[in-house]
């Protein structure tokens, strides 16, 4: 008798369905320590045998589990009928426990070298779940149970700055890299990929390029709003898009918007992000708030009593990163001063700075910077809004869009729509301006001032 690779196959999926099907873990555990007294398999026509190392365990799952691995070895062979016996065979070698030579044992760890690497601590057991990110959580999921396969290749998650995109992607990583560590798993934001890119161009090795990102078995790629700076590596990632599909390879996308709304993303790719799997995640309710905040005490050393936990959550309510800042401040304080008791007030006082930005930036409307930034640069309304392109207006134009995009939590196409411009021009006027800040000390000293009027500061910006 030999185990063959279709029995194996046939018999592992069958296990897996019979597995996933129990939902309680203690007993799952248990179930897969008596399969293990299985040491090989065997399918002729439509009989399926197993076979054990005693007769004992032979007539022990048979009592046990005929029926119900019956059923699931029925669900994946191609006739849909099987006949199940349990058999105990002196002689049989056991193929599925066939000792490993020594050398061998070791399971092969992937020499692939992922240009970043994971934060270990973005685990599936970190992540907190709510309303605002179960859908997101449960394709995650999915896509660490079958890479590569069924509905959820590519998995494409979207939704605003610090809601968890990343640590959800990266706990995708781990996972996977946990189960089988021989994967070559890749993970690196877009803005990298783009960078790597513009490198291995430099060096004219694109053929390099090419080979390293269509060689992995799942790419991760984070931030794929970045893509929209170059139609070169649009077309670039549409291949290597193409070419991991096919193989069956796994790939999951972050953005800020979903794909329709990325204004320079080329349709044919647009159509691919959305080919799989899309999930938004959103901003979190209170109680997820207050959960995801009891989680990241537990890691810290000092104790954070509930009540300050509870002041955080119930005053910052945007930025899931905001709360960990805020949380990180209070725990500083709190193992300077164990013993003290934080009234309100002093909360308050405290954690002015977080509580502050939350406040100012659902105040700040685009209208209100679009005037205050016009007077600053004496110019009208309808100047800076017209599609005029002398630089005495576009460098006001551009400024107002960019404090729309950084320091208030409108979504793109609403500053778009306020400008009456489109998604693009906004996006290449931030840009613009960023760049300018770097070097011109007018412009940003300009920018101080108009923030100064709100009551912001540079250091504001939200990222
Ligand atoms: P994004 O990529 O969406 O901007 P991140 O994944 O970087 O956001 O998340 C920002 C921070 O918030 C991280 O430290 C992350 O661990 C934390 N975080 C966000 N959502 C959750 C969650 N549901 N459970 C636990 N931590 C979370
Ligand atoms: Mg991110």
């Amino acid at each position: 008798m030999t185990t063959d690779n279709t029995s194996n196959e046939l018999w592992e999926k069958a296990k897996s369905i019979y597995l996933s099907t129990i939902g309680n873990d203690e007993e799952k555990s248990q179930v897969e320590r008596y399969l293990s007294m299985i040491v090989s398999v065997e399918c002729n026509n439509d009989c399926f045998s197993i076979y054990t190392s005693s007769a004992f365990s032979a007539e022990f799952l048979k009592a046990n589990y005929s029926e119900r691995l019956k059923k699931c070895l029925e669900l994946v062979t191609p006739t849909g009928k099987i006949d199940l016996e349990f058999k105990f065979r002196e002689s049989s070698i056991p193929s599925i426990m066939k000792p490993i030579p020594k050398a061998e044992r070791r399971p092969k760890v992937s020499t692939f070298v992922s240009t970043m690497p994971l934060n270990e601590e973005y685990t599936f057991d970190e992540f907190v779940r709510g309303p605002s990110n179960s859908f997101a959580l449960a394709a995650a999921q999915a896509v660490v149970a079958n890479p590569g396969r069924g509905g959820f290749n590519p998995l494409f998650i979207h939704g605003g700055t610090g809601l968890g995109k990343t640590h959800l992607m990266q706990a995708i990583g781990n996972e996977l890299r946990k189960r089988d560590p021989s994967l070559a798993i890749c993970y690196l934001t877009a803005e990298e990929y783009l960078n790597e890119y513009v490198n291995y161009m430099k060096d004219q090795n694109i053929p390099g390029f090419r080979a390293k990102y269509r060689s992995v078995d799942v790419l991760l790629l984070d931030d794929v709003q970045f893509l929209q700076k170059g139609k070169q590596i649009q077309e670039e990632f549409f291949n290597t898009f193409n070419a991991l599909k096919d193989n069956r390879k796994q790939i999951v996308m972050t953005s800020d918007l979903a794909p329709k709304n990325l204004p320079s993303i080329e349709q044919r790719l647009v159509s691919r992000f959305e080919g799989g799997m899309l999930q938004e995640i959103e901003t979190p309710s209170y109680e997820t708030r207050l959960a995801i905040l009891k989680k990241k005490a537990e890691g810290l050393e000092v104790s954070v009593p509930d009540y300050v936990l509870e002041f955080i959550a119930d005053k910052i309510k945007s930025h899931v990163r905001a709360m960990e800042g805020a949380l990180g401040k209070v725990s500083v304080y709190l193992s300077a001063y164990p013993a003290s008791v934080l009234s309100n007030e002093a909360l308050d006082h405290l954690l002015g700075d977080f509580i502050q930005k939350e406040q100012t930036m659902k105040k700040l409307n685009i209208d209100e910077i679009q005037e205050a930034v016009a007077k600053k640069f004496s110019v009208t309304m309808e100047q800076l809004l017209s599609p005029e392109r002398t630089q005495s207006v576009v460098t006001p134009r551009q400024l107002a869009m960019y404090i729309a995009r950084k320091f208030t939590p409108k979504s793109l196409p609403e500053i778009a729509k306020q400008f009456e411009k489109t998604h693009a021009t906004i996006i290449h006027g931030v840009r613009n301006i960023e760049k300018r800040l770097d070097v011109e000390a007018d412009l940003k000293a300009s920018l101080a001032e108009i923030l100064a009027e709100f009551g912001y500061k540079l250091s504001d910006r939200m990222d």
